[in-house]
């Protein structure tokens, strides 16, 4: 293929690399093909390829090719333009996507914002090795060829993938300023991957942390959920604190990152766990942790001055999650499912009569019940509520009545505890 004199392509063979066809998706391999066949460069980039080379299972596999999104909708029947930040193609196989983009350039001057050196776009196409150049990171920039079985090495990045070291490709400091979430980015490949970090990529980020204030915030959303829904949340969190990124997406939500409350860490690791065994996670639960140390502070002083409890979460809720749509914006679904488990808090403590039973029916009920457990798991005192409300979901009816209406052994305790809030009980602490 038509390779500048200049390109120091390196091309890697089967036995090197050792990543066998069929690990590879049959559909990215038929996209591939088809636009070879039809007489352009195609070949399976960035993630995809990364991770079969470090032994990781890859996600999903996208296609880079020289033809123009035009050109890539002709050749296929289900092929259908996208066009977000840049105009890529979708090929659709029954449920699974694979994208389509046109090879593009490193940026030219114009594409620059002239005081930061923020990148405003990237649309101009070019060849495959300006392609991989203006990726983030050489092991991102590999190109796996099916039809050869090959990979395209334009960035040295295979040494890296070998040496399982993360850099960024070109310049450190003007990469980053290009796209701060790249410094979001290194931090995320770096944990889950468990590479290294080369010295003059991460040498940056702290200093170059207070960039992310500049991107917006649906941005930040969504690379918060790839940070901590991708099964290694405790891990990634941990990082983000060291190299002073935490700050810049959650600035109030804690008041010691570097020493997080317990609930935060628990949350953390459940997610963990989740993920691991393939159970759903939702983004409210997420974030209810991730804000409660603020939400709880807020809620204590409010109820200090005589706003009853349930109200005083919610405002206190409101107001965090106001504060925190500057940094990262939270959809509203997400934050209302966030102030629903807040606001159901209070509510356990009651634990007589008929309400109980409508409270387990509440849709809220096992999120709010899971969410708890970790506050008991951080405030002892929680513990006997706590364990209360998982027997009641685990006894027979003529139990649970008996535990509603009883009379007899606990019910003195119960009485003086009735409407007598641990949150407010904990602004006295
Ligand atoms: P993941 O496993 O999270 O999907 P990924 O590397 O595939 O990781 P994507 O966000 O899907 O990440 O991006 C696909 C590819 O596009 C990357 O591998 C990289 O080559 C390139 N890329 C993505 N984001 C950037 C960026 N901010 N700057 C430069 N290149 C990027
Ligand atoms: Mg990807």
């Amino acid at each position: 293929m038509n390779q500048p004199l200049t390109d120091p392509l390196r091309i890697i063979d089967r036995e090197e690399h050792g990543i066998d066809r069929c690990q590879v998706s049959a559909n990215a391999c038929k996209v591939t093909e088809q636009l070879q066949a039809a007489g352009y460069h195609a070949f399976i980039v960035g993630g995809g390829v990364r991770d079969l080379l470090l032994d990781q299972a890859p996600k999903d596999f996208d296609v880079a090719t020289d033809a123009t999104p035009d050109e890539v909708v002709k050749v296929f029947r289900r092929a259908r333009l996208i066009g977000r930040r840049f105009r890529i193609v979708h090929v659709r196989f029954g449920r699974e996507v694979i994208e389509v983009a046109t090879f593009r350039s490193e940026p030219r001057p114009e594409q620059r914002d002239h005081d930061r050196g923020r990148l405003l776009t990237d649309n101009v196409f070019g060849t495959e090795a300006e392609d991989a150049r203006r990726r983030d990171f050489t092991i991102n920039a590999l190109m796996y060829d099916p039809s050869t079985e090959t990979v395209r090495d334009h960035v040295d990045g295979y040494r890296d993938v070998v040496e399982r070291r993360l850099r960024l490709i070109g310049h450190p400091v003007t990469r980053y300023r290009e796209d701060p979430v790249r410094l979001l980015r290194a931090v995320r490949f770096l944990v889950k991957l468990d590479l290294s970090l080369e010295p003059d990529t991460a040498g940056p980020i702290v200093g170059m942390a207070p960039l992310l204030a500049n991107i917006p915030p649906a941005r930040l959303f969504d690379e918060t959920l790839k940070l901590f829904l991708g099964g290694h949340a405790w891990e990634t969190f941990q990082a983000l604190v060291r190299f002073r990124l935490w700050e810049q997406l959650f600035p109030a939500a804690m008041a010691d990152p570097d020493d997080p409350p317990p609930l935060v860490r628990q949350a953390l690791i459940n997610t963990d766990a989740r993920v691991a065994e393939n159970k759903p996670v939702t983004p409210g639960f997420l974030f209810a942790a991730l804000l409660w140390p603020q939400v709880q502070t807020l809620a204590r002083q409010l109820i200090a001055d005589g706003v009853p409890p349930v109200d005083a979460l919610g405002r206190a809720g409101e107001a965090a999650l106001s504060e925190q749509a500057r940094h990262v914006a939270i959809p509203r679904r997400f934050g209302a499912m966030s102030k629903e488990i807040w606001c159901f808090q209070p509510r356990f403590e009651r634990r007589r009569g008929k309400r109980v039973l409508r409270l387990m029916r509440e849709r809220r009920f096992r999120a709010a019940y899971d969410f708890l457990l970790l506050r008991a798991a951080e405030q002892p005192e929680l513990a006997e509520l706590a364990e209360w409300w998982t027997r009641i979901q685990e006894v027979d009816e003529a139990q649970r009545q008996r535990m509603i209406h009883g009379k007899g052994k606990g019910r003195g305790k119960d009485k003086r505890r009735e409407g007598q809030s641990d949150v407010r009980a904990g602004a006295r602490a």
